[in-house]
């Protein structure tokens, strides 16, 4: 049994007039155990909407996601919320990162909704992207890069099975980019954490061995039927 098993899923939005559209059509998706792979797929094809069905901070329509064997879409929205904080690390291109709150809050609060706060290991966490120094800055005080690497630690703070990326470096330059990926890849290795990345950047896509069409993969057929 693989990490994550996707069957049969399916996710429409709403349109204003009423109307609907659907965004994603999977049939059939797998990720293994400390398994590293990247979808490429266009803007606007659905992404971010998978990432967030995967995350289970979207409802399918219609589908299963197994992660480590159980289904999410059968869970009620507390155990998925505490299943999400324990098993899944989620890295955003805009890092998401709490503006009020230092880098070594932003790591703690993730524990707190997970496994509970560890200021030993989100203080070696940190160390370990290289912000040892900025422990008590505020995000708008650090670099976008060192920002990301922040949101990194955070993902990785609940040693999750599983770390989701949204175009993770899609805000950096391209040194901060190319570092950041590095990093993200080399963390996940070394905790064996699976990495899903999806991007629509090829110098990103380059960098990953296991890199799979999300269009091939999402098949969105009739634009116009109805979630
Ligand atoms: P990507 O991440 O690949 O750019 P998204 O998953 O963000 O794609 O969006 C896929 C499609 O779903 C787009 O056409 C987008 O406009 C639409 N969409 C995304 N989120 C919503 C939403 N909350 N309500 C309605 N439509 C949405
Ligand atoms: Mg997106």
């Amino acid at each position: 049994m693989p990490l994550l098993l996707v069957q049969n899923l399916s996710k429409g939005y709403r349109t204003p007039s009423g109307g609907g559209h659907r965004v994603i059509a999977i049939e059939a998706f797998a990720l293994g155990a400390g398994e590293h792979m990247a979808l490429r797929g266009e803007s606007g094809s659905g992404k971010t909407t998978f990432l967030n069905l995967l995350a289970g901070i979207l409802a399918p329509d219609a589908g299963s996601i197994l992660l480590d064997g159980v289904d999410q879409a059968q869970l009620g929205e507390a155990a998925r919320d505490r299943r999400r904080a324990e098993t899944i690390g989620y890295i955003f291109q805009t890092f998401n990162l709490l503006q009020g709150h230092t880098v070594l809050e932003n790591v703690e609060l993730g524990m707190a909704f997970g496994r509970g706060v560890d200021r030993t290991y989100a203080e070696s966490l940190l160390g370990r992207v290289g912000l040892s120094s900025r422990l008590h800055h505020f995000p708008r005080q650090l670099s976008s890069g060192q920002q990301q690497r922040v949101a990194v630690a955070r993902a990785l703070a609940n040693r999750p099975r599983l770390v989701l990326a949204d175009e993770p470096t899609g805000n950096l330059d391209r040194r901060n980019a190319r570092e950041a990926l590095a990093l993200i890849r080399e963390v996940c290795r070394e905790s064996g954490a699976a990495l899903l990345l999806v991007s629509h950047d090829e110098q990103v896509l380059a960098q990953f061995e296991n890199v799979q069409d999300f269009a091939a993969l999402n098949r969105v057929v009739s634009p116009e039927a109805a979630p």
